[in-house]
């Protein structure tokens, strides 16, 4: 480290961590100020771990209702949305065409997305089929977590970030940077529920169940509107096709569970035939001999009451040295004490990590471009 670098860490390394490292890494001003280091305790080649979110999403773009009056959400949206699309031609970046259907008649008219999207057309109601009410076609993007999360991490290393595996369990663990004059970046996600010094109770699950299959047949993101995103319902029907070439080629994610505060990480064999019913009836090639069953999943995604958390504070550490160096003179200790970390947040946004990443970021750069 260059004796002018400052440490920054960045806890957590699912999407948003990186996308964080990444920019902070790629920036002209904060790559020079900076020593980064990525610590957590799931790290990328985890892809199995299921206390972490991001290997188990989609991940397609695809605007919410939860997140659809939010101005924040839907600037983080954009962006990403844009960057994205840039990407295609790297292969990393699927292009995807999209149709929704919804079981009750909606205006989709004033869609806040519908000049962002290519192709938004409303469906003629010819075109929608028996026992839906409307329908939108548009394209998008996926990526797979699969083959983006590494590449992330490739460029990180090839910038000579740093990566440690280590869980936190309080700020106090992290109480070198305030002494080094660092800045911390909190991108744990549900893990913010219970580090000391954070504890924010507002953090809560929704489970996601759903199944990677391979059937080369679906090109198209298919979705309900309707059933999903709901508290009590609980479902969410969408296929959403992966990237990827070789073993990857012709795969697609199809889901799926939208329960809300629920930690149940073990698979429910009623639900996978639920789920794979429910995604026939819109894509009956499911149905062919061919289609192969790679894996049953479940994830975590990590909602926030209040939406998602993106603000920089100074944060007390809990046993913060000053109070250990008043404990080790018997109480009488003149010396400085450097209590405060200042602390980056940005966690808990729910089902929309990946369609938020590029965009949250660039708030996250500049806060803590205000705090150097
Ligand atoms: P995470 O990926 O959970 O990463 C948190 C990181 O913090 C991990 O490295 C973890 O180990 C670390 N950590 C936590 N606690 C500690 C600690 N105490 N000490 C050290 N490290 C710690 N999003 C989309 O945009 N599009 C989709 O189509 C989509 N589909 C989804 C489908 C499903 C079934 C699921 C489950 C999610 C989906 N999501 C989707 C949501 C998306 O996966 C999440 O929003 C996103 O992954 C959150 O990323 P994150 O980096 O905030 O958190």
């Amino acid at each position: 480290m260059s004796t002018t670098q400052r440490p920054l860490i960045v806890l957590g390394a699912g999407v948003i961590g990186l996308t964080t490292a990444y920019r902070v890494s790629t920036d002209p001003v904060l790559s020079s100020l900076f020593k980064i280091t990525v610590v957590a305790r799931d790290l990328p080649e985890d892809m199995d771990s299921q206390a972490w979110s991001s290997p188990w999403a989609g991940a397609n773009w695809s605007p919410m209702p939860m997140g659809g009056e939010d101005e924040r959400i839907k600037r983080w949206e954009t962006t990403t949305f844009n960057k994205f699309w840039d990407m295609i031609p790297s292969g990393l970046v699927k292009e995807l065409p999209s149709r929704k259907y919804g079981y009750h008649a909606t205006d989709y008219s004033n869609v806040w997305w519908k000049d962002l999207v290519r192709n938004f057309r409303i469906m003629e109601p010819s075109e929608i089929p028996e026992g839906y009410k409307s329908g939108l076609s548009f394209s998008t993007i996926s990526v797979s977590p699969v083959f983006y999360l590494p590449w992330l991490t490739a460029n990180l290393v090839n910038h000579g970030v740093n990566f440690v595996r280590k869980t936190v369990r309080s700020l106090d663990e992290l109480s070198y940077l305030a002494k080094e004059n660092g800045i911390l970046v909190n991108a744990t996600a549900l893990g913010s529920r219970s580090i000391l010094g954070i504890e924010d109770t507002a953090l809560y699950p929704i489970r996601g169940q759903t199944i990677l299959v391979r059937c080369p047949s679906l090109q198209e993101f298919l979705a309900l509107e309707g059933d999903e995103y709901s508290d009590e319902g609980g479902e969410a029907t969408y296929i959403i096709p992966r990237p990827g070439a070789g073993d990857a080629e012709g795969t697609a994610l199809i889901g799926g569970t939208f329960q809300v505060r629920n930690w149940d990480t073990s698979l429910n064999m009623d639900t996978a035939r639920s789920i794979f019913m429910r995604c026939a009836s819109l894509a009956p090639c499911l149905l062919d001999k061919g289609t192969e069953v790679l894996k049953h999943n479940v994830g975590l995604r990590p909602a926030r009451e209040g939406g998602p958390r993106v603000e920089v504070g100074r944060v007390k550490l809990p046993l913060g040295d000053g109070l250990r160096k008043r404990a080790e003179s018997g109480g009488n200790a003149q010396t400085e004490a450097k209590d405060e970390l200042v602390v980056v947040h940005a966690y808990g946004f729910g089902a929309a990590g990946y369609q938020s990443s590029w965009g949250a970021v660039e708030d996250v750069v500049s806060l803590l471009k205000g705090n150097i």
